[in-house]
């Protein structure tokens, strides 16, 4: 039987990050609307050009977006946020929305599953669904017009509902207004040729599908009664479906990951919880991690696979969004090269599969199955770890530590400070790129670096800020930067991966055993600290963090992984103590975003991110205080785990979920420093102090008011200096304003 291959999405951004530029060109008026679209088009046109070079039986057309697909469908739908509603629908609205404007605030932005993707929550408030002008058509049009052989992709109902929020109606009832209006979009790609349709359902190897089996089976239901279903392919991924469930839904075929199923998709089919004429869409190639495939492993998967239905179609475990585009542009050393595999390549290990099994023709499997194997007996790791000499828990309790940190630091009520970073300008990327490609000496980066943590220390001083920071000028980004100086990393040149909008981050990838081998942050640290009388916080990305948003080796347990980089960043930590910094930032923006999909496996994965956090932080002295930074998250499920990190105070986003994490709160008694954001750094909006307050009053209603920092509600390096300086001095005057009233109900 032979197979067929395809692809669930491909990233947006472009080989060198065009559509990033592009986009922002927009936003900045350097480009007007229609050359904003014309080259937005051309852009598509290359991917999908660039797909077709792989032979592929089918290209996904929908992944491609201006900002982020669930937007896109929102749009389509027309659930707009109330505040944005009575505007035309154009890219504008789309822009507005996604990024918030002078009048309103952005939607709340989040990960999108155990991604580092983030996606725009749905609104529903008020919202009156309707079908717009339909895009997905369109660009469904478009690539068949230039010969390519598309399936469009549309995020289905139930995924859709479920990540969306407000409103008065039930899960039910929302599902079943869209309903009539997701039909109307499928009847009308069907009418243009679609051979089938992916229509992505993520939700459904989450622990909730279980309570909306009923609601799914009668939207698919309905979509067969409407005549499409036999058309529709529904794409799992991420972890292991129902199948057995799935089998009960009228369409053509499924999507099943059998990368990150743990093994059991597999074992449903074996046990023969799908019938033999349902379509695998198989996740056979990793779509989030960058390693070359066991292609003989892969073949085996295949012949396995083929037993259990009529029509198998291979492709990626998941869209290839989570990956960097082709490392056609990297120079990197050779023997690491051949163990990697981007996304172009991804596609070229199922052109080979296809060619081996298909036609016999092993040429090209057989190159990438000898590069695999060189690649395996590559020795990267045989370092010895001692553990002994690092404390996984604090000399003593966190109330006898704030003592000697109150007495040490002197701080007045209600400390404020940031999270970390100040605007990366253009002249910071500038001087940074300049003596990347040795355009100025070392000593002239250097004292630029200076200056600049020099004018930022004057600024926060001159607002008002009690604990400064150094600023994170000398970095590309918070996990990079560690990557690029600790041994076992391997950090690429265009390796970019979208995080959210037209922010992308190069995740680097970790190879080999890590290995902490001089000062990474002290220089800069220490010269800041050096000129100002108020403490400056050292900065540091955590082990949880660091793994998360670097592309993790495979030949070794997580958790190994996860310790060695630990223990490198408590060398980091005791080296900032020794220089004599007193407070020490140690991120962990990304340990929610690992969480895995199942509850089954929470308690394991908080368990082994608590030890490494404090592997990394406890072999401090009881004075010096710990901070932690999360944001973007939804923290309800890791309140206990982000309580037994046992920071001294942790700053946290809450002001884009508009207040939801508070309510987290209420169920735990947090006894521990705690900074709630209070403003939303990722919009280009400033706060006013009634916004700044109010969000105050409604933290202390759950926070003692002794262990209350003020936050923005995370680094300010994506915004414009004029709109720090506004935003910071309205967060310390309205601080200042609180301190003198100490009003009776919130001290
Ligand atoms: N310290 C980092 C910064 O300020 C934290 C970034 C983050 O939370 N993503 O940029
Ligand atoms: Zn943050």
């Amino acid at each position: 039987m032979t197979i067929k291959t395809s692809n669930l999405g491909f990233p947006r951004l472009g080989r060198k990050r065009e559509w990033k530029k592009t986009i922002e060109s927009y936003w900045s008026n350097k480009i007007s609307e229609a050359e904003l679209n014309q080259q937005l088009t051309d852009l598509h046109k290359e991917n999908l050009l660039l797909q077709k070079n792989y032979n592929l039986d089918s290209i996904p057309v929908g992944d491609f977006s201006l900002y982020d697909h669930i937007l896109d469908t929102s749009l389509l739908f027309n659930i707009i946020p109330e505040r944005f509603q009575g505007r035309e629908v154009n890219n504008d609205l789309l822009f507005d929305i996604a990024r918030g404007n002078k009048e309103h605030v952005a939607s709340a932005l989040i990960k999108w599953f155990n991604t580092n993707y983030h996606y725009i929550v749905p609104e529903w408030d008020n919202a009156e669904p309707k079908l717009n002008h339909n895009v997905l058509l369109e660009r469904f049009n478009y690539a068949q017009s230039l010969n390519v052989n598309a399936h469009p992709v549309i995020v289905g109902p139930i995924t859709f509902v479920q990540l969306s929020k407000g409103g008065n109606q039930t899960f039910e009832e929302k599902v079943q207004t869209l309903l009539p209006l997701y039909k109307e979009v499928l009847q009308s790609l069907v009418d243009a040729g679609a051979e089938y349709i992916q229509i992505d359902e993520p939700v459904l190897v989450t622990d909730a599908s279980a309570d909306f089996e009923n609601i799914t089976k009668q939207a698919y239901d309905y979509f067969a009664e409407a005549g499409v279903a036999s058309k529709l392919v529904i794409q799992t991924y991420f972890e292991r479906a129902n199948i057995k469930f799935l089998n009960t839904l009228p369409v053509k075929g499924f999507g099943l990951d059998f990368v990150h199923d743990r093994g059991y998709n597999l074992e449903q089919l074996k046990s023969g919880d799908l019938d033999q004429d349902k379509a695998i869409y198989a996740g056979i190639i990793d779509g989030r991690n960058v390693w070359a495939a066991d292609i003989a492993a892969k073949k085996d998967l295949i012949e396995t696979l083929q037993n259990y239905t009529s029509e198998l179609v291979v492709q990626p475990s998941a869209s290839l969004l989570h990956v960097p585009v082709s490392l056609d542009d990297e120079t990197l050393d050779e023997t690491i090269a051949e163990g990697l595999s981007f996304a172009t390549e991804k596609l070229d290990e199922l052109d080979a599969l296809k060619r081996v099994i298909n036609d016999n023709d092993s040429d090209k499997f057989d190159v990438l199955k000898a590069r695999y194997e060189r690649f395996q007996n590559q020795a990267f790791k045989n370092l010895e770890y001692d553990f002994s000499q690092v404390r996984d828990t604090r000399q003593s309790p966190f109330a006898e530590r704030k003592k000697q940190q109150d007495a040490q630091l002197n701080l007045p009520d209600l400390p404020t400070t940031t999270i970390g970073s100040f605007p990366q300008s253009t002249e910071v990327r500038k001087q940074r790129a300049d003596w990347k490609n040795n355009r100025i000496s070392d000593e002239a980066y250097k004292t630029f670096l200076q200056d600049e943590i020099a004018r930022w220390i004057k600024i926060q001083e001159d607002i008002g800020l009690d604990v400064l920071v150094h600023g994170e000028f000398e970095r590309n980004d918070m996990v990079e930067f560690f990557g690029e100086k600790l041994q076992g990393f391997l950090v690429t040149k265009f390796g970019w991966v979208q995080s959210y909008g037209s922010r992308a981050v190069k995740p680097p990838i970790i190879y080999g055993d890590v290995k902490w081998t001089e000062p990474l942050t002290v220089k800069e640290t220490v010269y800041a600290q050096n000129l100002t009388d108020k403490p400056v916080k050292g900065m540091l990305t955590g082990p949880v963090t660091i793994l998360n948003w670097s592309f993790e080796r495979v030949d070794l347990p997580r958790e190994d992984v996860q310790d060695q980089i630990a223990l490198a960043i408590n060398e980091e930590v005791l080296a900032l103590e020794a220089a004599g910094i007193k407070i020490v930032q140690v991120d962990e923006p990304a340990l929610r975003e690992g969480l895995p999909l199942r509850s089954e496996y929470h308690a394991d994965y908080l368990d082994k991110a608590v030890h490494s956090f404090k592997l990394s932080t406890s072999s401090v002295a009881d004075a010096t205080q710990i901070h932690t930074h999360m944001c973007y998250s939804q923290f309800g499920q890791i309140i206990h785990a982000i309580y037994d990190l046992d920071a001294d105070v942790i700053s946290i986003e809450t002001s884009r979920s508009h207040g939801d994490l508070i309510k987290d709160f209420e169920d735990i008694t947090y006894d521990l420093g705690i900074g709630l954001g209070v403003y939303d750094i990722h919009s280009p909006r400033i706060p006013t102090e009634d916004e700044i307050t109010t969000a105050i009053h409604r933290a202390l209603q759950e926070i003692d008011r002794s262990l209350f920092w003020v936050n923005p509600d995370c680094g300010l390096k994506t915004r414009k200096e004029d709109e720090v300086r506004e935003a910071l001095t309205v967060l310390v005057n309205s601080v200042e304003k609180l301190r003198e009233s100490k009003d009776p109900a919130t001290v």
